[in-house]
């Protein structure tokens, strides 16, 4: 038993030394986003789109995370924006992660973030990446079907399952349960299929869908997650975890849906069907991936050329930038977004109020590739621009730079960081 252990730890050693970052840490200004905006947009020769991150941002959602769900541990989603200052900074405040592969798994790693404080929340993983998790001591992992089950009994016998239920994410922009969770009607025969298995079922999660429209969503789906713990207790299973996903909306969601409101229904559903004095304490935890970064990254673009176009109902005019659709702006297509553009700085000088930049025209906004379906904005009224101009866009930090490509050659945006915490400058 020594030898084995003596090797597991070589093991583990060996795989902490193979994690060590030789990554140079970006610069962290302190400010504000607004300040560092114009001043990367006013340098000589500033061209190239880039973005503005506040961690000071991210830091304060998180404080209002534990004001208004103190009994929930958030596990940030790294997939909705892996930026590695965001994960450090999350990592340092002691927050869990939700990694849905290999890589992203490795990467908080890196951070010197415990393996128990990761949940590998993939239904459907691949094998190698379960044999990584296994060496990592990555064990809480969620599983929505039969094949998963084996797959785990196979790789990772000691894990701590996670059975994943569908919910209504009908209210969502991302339907989720389109392709992962399992239903009502199958939940307890899977919770056979683990039993005879010998695979360790610890709890039960959810995902209402992301870019939830409805409080109401977590309610039903607590309920829901209710029945399963009383259907494992029927066959002598004691669950000891619920995770309630993500689907959070970030400060200033276009949705209009708070926070607040979110937090308060999924605060009543709990503890009406988890409460905290009944026997057998559940630990409660969620996957928020959009709540702690959308609002925290604005998208500056620099109008690269423009068209100007007479029809019948007037002249208006189509501006191409130098990030689109095939770049950060890919949350229009697969996050179902609506960036809404401000005008950043005009003929050279800094635009602070938005009312006082003259007559609007019909505009479109346009990315830089070849292709027409790099369209950022079809139809919106925008005072006259001339090539040379920043627009800026806010609430750009959820599911943009991470789908972003390099299709037709061009870079994916760089990003400035700043701290707007004053109490830390
Ligand atoms: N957890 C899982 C399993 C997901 O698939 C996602 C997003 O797709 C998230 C969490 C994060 O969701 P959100 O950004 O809506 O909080």
């Amino acid at each position: 038993a020594c030898f084995k252990r003596d090797l597991n730890c070589d093991a583990t050693a060996k795989l902490k030394r193979s994690l060590v970052a030789d990554v140079p840490v970006p610069a962290v200004i302190q400010g504000s986003m607004h300040d560092a905006l114009h001043a990367r947009a006013s340098e000589p020769d500033a061209e190239d789109a880039f973005f503005v991150a506040d961690l000071g941002e991210v830091r304060r959602q998180l404080v209002q995370w534990m004001e208004l769900l103190p009994r929930v541990q958030p596990f940030f989603a790294v997939k909705c924006n892996p930026d590695p200052l965001v994960v450090k900074l999350l990592a340092s405040m002691g927050t869990g992660f939700d990694c849905a592969s290999k890589a992203e798994i490795q990467q908080v790693l890196r951070e010197g973030v415990d393996p128990h404080n990761i949940i590998y929340a993939h239904p459907c993983k691949p094998a190698s990446h379960l044999r990584f998790a296994q060496a990592a001591g990555v064990a809480t992992m969620t599983f929505d079907n039969a094949d998963e089950l084996v797959k785990i009994r196979q790789l990772y016998p000691g894990a701590k399952a996670v059975l994943r239920i569908l919910t209504d994410d009908s209210s969502s922009l991302c339907q989720l349960g389109l392709k992962f969770g399992a239903a009502a009607n199958l939940t307890q025969s899977l919770l056979a299929t683990a039993q005879q298995l010998g695979v360790d079922v610890v709890g039960v999660s959810f995902h209402v869908g992301s870019g939830c429209q409805s409080e109401a969503a977590f309610a039903d789906a607590v309920l829901r997650a209710r029945r399963v713990f009383d259907e494992a207790a029927a066959l002598g299973l004691r669950l000891s975890l619920l995770d309630v996903g993500g689907g959070f909306p970030g400060r200033g969601d276009q949705s209009g849906l708070s926070f607040e409101a979110m937090a308060t229904v999924l605060n009543a559903a709990l503890a009406e069907h988890f409460p905290l004095q009944s026997h057998g304490h559940v630990r409660v935890i969620a996957e928020p991936g959009r709540y702690f970064v959308a609002s925290a990254f604005s998208l500056a673009v620099n109008v690269i050329a423009r068209r100007q176009v007479t029809n019948n109902s007037g002249p208006s005019f189509m501006y191409y930038v130098n990030d689109g659709v095939y770049g950060s702006f890919n949350c229009i297509m697969f996050d179902h977004q609506h960036p809404v553009p401000q005008v950043l700085t005009r003929a050279g000088h800094a635009v602070d109020k938005q009312s006082c930049l003259g007559p609007l025209r019909p505009s479109s906004v346009w990315g830089p590739t070849c292709d027409s379906i790099d369209c950022i904005v079809s139809a919106s009224s925008l005072p006259e621009l001339q090539i040379g101009d920043w627009l800026v866009f806010h609430g750009m930090g959820a599911y943009t730079i991470c789908a972003a490509s390099r299709f037709n050659g061009f870079k994916i945006s760089d990003v400035v960081y700043v701290d707007s915490d004053s109490a830390r400058a």
